[in-house]
């Protein structure tokens, strides 16, 4: 079945490259994403699919019927770039100035158009359909959220029963596939705290109440509670990453403000450490006799792939690619990935290809979201093939239903 996937998708691979070139020269950010969409909407008319268009964001979904009747599998590609000036030397560099397609978000969309032109291309031999979802927002913007409340698994002729996505980044060598069953990516949530004294002169600590130590013992105190109270062996951070109080020295403030992150790769774990760190700031802030106006803001959930399906991905990557080219994570990324909420939902898997240039050096490649990231773009090939073959071989009746 997997014959002549790779070869197909290699042959595409130019007009695929142009169009992700297109989409390179202009990203664009957040929810509304007008000129991305009006691209992916014409190239899914030439492929004579009929794509919809999401009411609240700038969502693009297509279905893909095949000959015989079955389940429904989604394929998703994120669209959207992030607020920074690129500062690569390609000839294709974004022309906006102030935004870029530093996580690859363009590749998805591009081999995401590119499996559509080979699933169609293959309609007679799938059972049941393919459902595309072309996602803005995923940069913390909880794109898939909107298309979910929108009805996205009920949008094809039968409802979503598993979805897969690729995400493509420089970490790993080009053309790789890297994967694991379980926890892919981690909860990322933010914690924003501020503790409150009383204000006054800086030579009579005693007659106020200084919020700066209190703060400064509390990002301690959070790094103690987070090594004491949750297994080593069950990855967490987190990261104070930034503190602001007072205008100089002679002055003690009112106030001292915290924001950080959490990551955690279980849900169990996720509410431990969000009741650890209400604990702590409530238990330091009265033993100093401060206020305390915590708020913990939910970011995206753990993204959890299914190990039957992941077998399944790993099988196809070793068929299509070969043995040399999968790679079984040992532990979770500790980024977050908005999939999460499909996947909370259906059973399925996120993986990640490897694209860094073969001439870039592995110690010091620029990582997405690099003002420099260089992704290798060859590798859109084995990621159609990929899509490509994940639809085929489940709708055929392969592992992970
Ligand atoms: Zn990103
Ligand atoms: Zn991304």
């Amino acid at each position: 079945m997997t014959d002549n996937l790779l070869a197909d998708a290699q042959s595409i691979l130019p007009e695929i490259v142009a169009v992700r070139r297109t989409l390179h020269r202009r990203p664009e950010v957040g929810l509304q994403l007008p000129a991305t969409q009006s691209i992916v909407v014409a190239e899914l008319k030439r492929l004579g699919l009929e794509p919809r268009l999401g009411s609240a964001v700038s969502s693009v979904t297509a279905v893909i019927q095949g000959a015989q009747p079955g389940p429904t599998i989604l394929l998703r590609g994120d669209m959207d770039g992030l607020p920074l000036h690129e500062d690569t030397d390609l000839e294709f560099a974004s022309e906006t100035g102030d935004t870029m397609h530093a996580c690859g978000h363009d590749t998805h969309i591009s081999m995401l158009l590119g499996a559509a032109r080979l699933l169609v291309d293959r309609r007679a031999s799938l059972r049941g359909n393919v459902l595309l979802m072309f996602q803005p927002g995923e940069e913390g913007w909880h794109g898939a959220r909107y298309m979910l409340d929108e009805g996205l698994l009920d949008s094809a002729p039968t409802p979503v029963e598993a979805a897969f996505a690729i995400h493509i980044g420089t970490r790993y060598p080009a053309g790789t596939i890297a994967l694991r069953p379980g926890a892919i990516y981690a909860a990322a949530d933010t914690i924003h705290l501020t503790v409150r004294g009383r204000g006054g002169h800086a030579s009579t600590p005693h007659l106020e109440v200084d919020p700066i130590p209190v703060a400064a013992e509390i990002i301690l105190a959070l790094q103690t509670m987070i090594t004491r109270t949750v297994d080593v062996f069950d990855p967490s951070v987190i990261t104070v990453g930034r503190v602001v109080a007072g205008t100089r020295d002679n002055i003690i403030p009112e106030t001292a403000h915290l924001d950080g992150t959490i990551r955690t790769v279980s849900e169990a774990t996720r509410a431990k450490v969000h009741a650890g760190v209400r604990r702590v700031v409530e238990g330091i802030c009265a033993a100093h006799g401060t206020t305390a106006e915590l708020e913990i803001e939910p970011g995206y959930g753990v993204t959890v792939n299914t190990p039957s399906f992941v077998g399944m991905v790993g099988d196809l990557v070793i068929e299509l690619l070969g043995p040399d080219r999968v790679h079984v994570l040992d532990a979770p990324l500790m980024g977050a990935e908005d999939f999460s909420y499909v996947l909370q939902r259906v059973p399925g898997a996120m993986v990640q290809l490897g694209a860094r240039p073969a001439d870039v050096d592995e110690a010091t490649a620029p990582q997405n979201h690099s003002n420099r990231v260089v992704f290798d773009e060859a590798s859109m090939a084995a990621g159609m093939a990929l899509h490509a073959a994940v639809a085929l071989r489940y709708l055929g009746g392969g592992s992970g239903k």
